[in-house]
């Protein structure tokens, strides 16, 4: 590991840098533990697929704070997220950018593939001209994290969703 990288980034989950592109309300209510039913349905969905999808596969490994799925191959391990569908696109592959770079953090080789069984999709994400991205979303995720309250929740089609619709709404 790189001796001037700041421990306190390494602590900073997938889940968090996705949420950040999805809603940074969302984000700051995950980060500090809340969590509420109605998420699960659509998790349970995501892993049913999951599951059905990649049987074959070696999965769920956890890695300092990240958990990825990940197969080996060669001297390169590839990590491998799958999603539902594709309306969160950017915070999925931000998300998976994210991993290389935290396994890159660590000293560890990798290559990020998204898949998308629903809709018979699977590509590869580099973070190829995205570490700055990278650096500022990691930034940002930590100055949320560390206000005392939600960020003012914005209302979008994400919502409907959302298992924090009734804390933002109602
Ligand atoms: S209900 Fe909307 S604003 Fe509130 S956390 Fe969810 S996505 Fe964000």
């Amino acid at each position: 590991m790189e001796s001037e990288y700041p421990l306190t980034d390494l602590l900073i989950t997938g889940t968090e840098i996705n949420y950040l592109y999805v809603c940074p309300t969302k984000l700051w209510y995950f980060a500090k533990g809340i969590t509420m039913e109605k998420e699960s349905e659509w998790v349970g969905l995501g892993k049913f697929l999951h599951e059905q999808s990649y049987a074959n596969e070696e999965k769920e490994v956890q890695i300092g704070s990240i958990k990825i799925d990940f197969i080996r191959k060669g001297n390169i391990i590839e990590v491998h997220e799958v999603k539902l569908g594709k309306s969160m696109e950017t915070a999925h592959e931000m998300q998976a950018r994210y991993y290389i770079h935290y396994l890159g953090k660590l000293g560890i080789n990798a290559r990020a593939v998204l898949h998308y069984p629903k809709l018979y999709e699977t590509r590869e994400v580099t973070l190829e001209g995205h570490e700055k991205e990278i650096e500022e979303a990691i930034a940002k995720v930590k100055h949320i994290k560390s206000l005392p309250t939600p960020p003012k929740p914005v209302k979008s089609r994400k919502c409907r969703k959302c298992a924090y619709y009734e804390l933002c709404w109602v």
